[in-house]
C-alpha cells in the first residue's frame, strides 16, 4: 500500500498584481481541491496572515496585503458569511501594522473584518507535550477554522519562518516573552510551536514567497524575490518545500524535525507530493521532485543560515550556532530602547548601563539568544553576529 503523503502546490506569481495574485491563490487552493476540502461556508473563520511589526509592504516584513485581499476575496465568493482577519505582532498592534498596509481598522475587505487580537483567553490543551495550556487571542477561540497566510523569511533563532512559525502570532504581544524563557533554544521553542498547531488545528497554509526576505530576517533582512506563492494543508511538508527552494538542509530547521517528530506533518521529500501550477493553463498541474523544482525556481545564493549537512558540518553547526549571537551597530542605533523594552529575560540581558547617550550594552550571561532584540529594532541596527566574546 502507498504510503501517505502530504500534496505541496507551488503558484509562480511575478509579482503583486492583485489579478495575478487573486488568479495563482484561487488556482492554488483548486490543486488542493477547493476550499470544500478545507472549510464549510457557514464556519467562521480567522485568517492569520504575518504582520511581525508595522512596516510597508515591499519590505518583506509582512505578509503582502494583495495576497491578503486575494484570500478573503476568494473566502468571500466560497460563501464564506465571516470572516475576520489579523495578527498579534510583538511590537505595537496588529491593526498599526494594517494600517501600514493600506487597510483600515473599520473598515471590512470583502465582507471580512480586521481584529485586534489584543485580549488573551485560556485554552486548556491536555495532550501538549510542552504546554498543557495556551493563553490565545480572544479571537483565536472564537473561530472554527485558522487560515495560516505566511510570509517566506529568514529568523536569527529558528533559521526560517514560514507556515509552522506564523502561528506563535496567536499568541498576545507579552505572552511571547514567557514562551521565549521556558523554551530558550531552537528545538524546545519549535516543540511549542508545533504544539500550538496541534491544539489550534490550522486548516490551509498560504506561504507568500513571491518576494521573500533573505539575511537579516524577520525584520531587518533584504526583500528577494522567488516569484511564487506556495499552499499546503501540512505546514511542515509546506516549510520543507521553503528550504529546499532557498537550498537549507531541511533536517536543520527544527520546526521541521520536531513538526515530524510530534506528527504534524512530513519533512521527508518522499512523503510530500509537488505539484506546480500554472494559472489559466488547461493542463492538470505538473508533479515535479523538490530537486527538481529547487533547481529551476530555488535560489541557491539566498542569504540563509545554511550549514549542518553532513556530520562534521553538524558539529560546525552546533560550535556555530553556540557562536551566534545578536550584536548591535553603534552606527545604526538611535538608543530608542525598543530592543530592552522586548528582552523577555527577568532583570534584563541587555541595558543602557553606560548612559542612554550609548547603545544598550549585552549581559551575556543572562541572554538567551532569543534574540527578541533583533527582530524588534527598527533600525536594522541588531544583527545576528558571531562571536565568542
Ligand atoms: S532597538 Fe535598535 S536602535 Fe533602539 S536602542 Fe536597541 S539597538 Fe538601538
Ligand atoms: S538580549 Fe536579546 S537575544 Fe538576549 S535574551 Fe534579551 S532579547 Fe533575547
Amino acid at each position: 500500500m502507498e504510503e501517505k503523503k502530504s500534496r505541496v502546490v507551488a503558484v509562480p506569481c511575478d509579482d503583486y498584481d492583485p489579478e495575478k495574485v487573486y488568479e495563482a491563490v484561487r488556482a492554488g487552493v483548486q490543486a488542493l481541491g477547493g476550499w470544500e476540502a478545507f472549510l464549510r461556508p457557514e464556519e467562521r473563520v480567522l485568517v492569520k496572515p504575518n504582520l511581525l511589526k508595522p512596516a510597508e509592504a515591499d519590505t518583506a516584513v509582512t505578509t503582502h496585503p494583495a495576497v491578503l485581499r486575494a484570500v478573503l476575496r476568494l473566502l468571500e465568493e466560497y460563501g464564506c458569511g465571516s470572516v475576520r482577519f489579523g495578527d498579534s505582532p510583538g511590537h505595537e498592534t496588529g491593526m498599526h501594522a494594517l494600517e501600514r498596509l493600506g487597510f483600515r481598522p473599520d473598515e471590512a475587505v470583502f465582507g471580512a473584518l480586521p481584529v485586534p487580537m489584543t485580549e488573551e483567553v485560556r485554552v486548556d490543551f491536555p495532550e501538549g507535550m510542552t504546554e498543557k495550556e495556551f493563553w490565545f487571542a480572544r479571537e483565536v477561540t472564537e473561530a472554527d477554522a485558522i487560515i495560516n497566510v505566511c510570509k517566506m523569511k529568514t529568523h536569527a533563532l529558528m533559521r526560517i519562518t514560514g507556515a509552522v512559525k506564523n502561528l506563535f502570532g496567536l499568541l498576545c504581544g507579552t505572552r511571547k516573552a514567557r514562551e521565549h524563557m521556558r523554551f530558550p533554544n531552537d528545538g524546545l521553542f519549535a516543540r511549542m510551536l508545533v504544539d500550538i498547531h496541534r491544539c489550534v488545528k490550522p486548516r490551509l497554509h498560504i506561504m507568500d514567497a513571491v518576494v521573500a526576505m533573505e539575511g537579516n530576517g524577520p525584520g531587518a533582512g533584504t526583500p528577494r524575490k522567488l516569484g511564487l506563492l506556495l499552499l499546503s494543508a501540512d505546514p511542515v511538508a509546506l516549510d520543507t518545500v521553503f528550504c529546499a527552494l532557498i537550498h537549507v538542509d531541511p533536517e536543520t530547521v527544527q520546526t521541521n524535525v520536531q513538526g515530524e517528530a510530534m506528527g504534524l506533518g512530513f519533512r521527508h521529500a518522499d512523503r510530500i507530493e509537488l505539484l506546480l501550477v500554472r494559472p489559466g493553463e488547461q493542463n492538470p498541474p505538473a508533479g515535479m521532485t523538490i530537486d527538481a523544482f529547487a533547481e529551476a525556481y530555488g535560489a541557491p545564493d539566498f542569504d540563509a543560515i545554511r550549514d549542518g549537512k553532513n556530520m562534521l558540518a553538524r558539529g560546525l553547526s552546533m560550535l556555530a550556532l553556540f557562536s551566534r549571537r545578536p550584536v548591535i551597530h553603534a552606527d545604526r542605533c538611535v538608543h530608542c530602547g525598543i530592543c530592552v523594552a522586548h528582552c523577555p529575560v527577568p532583570g534584563k540581558a541587555l541595558s543602557f548601563r553606560n548612559g542612554k547617550d550609548q547603545p544598550p550594552v549585552y549581559d551575556r550571561k543572562k541572554c538567551i539568544r532569543c534574540y527578541c532584540c533583533q527582530e524588534m529594532c527598527p533600525q536594522k541596527a541588531i544583527t545576528a553576529g558571531r562571536s565568542f566574546r
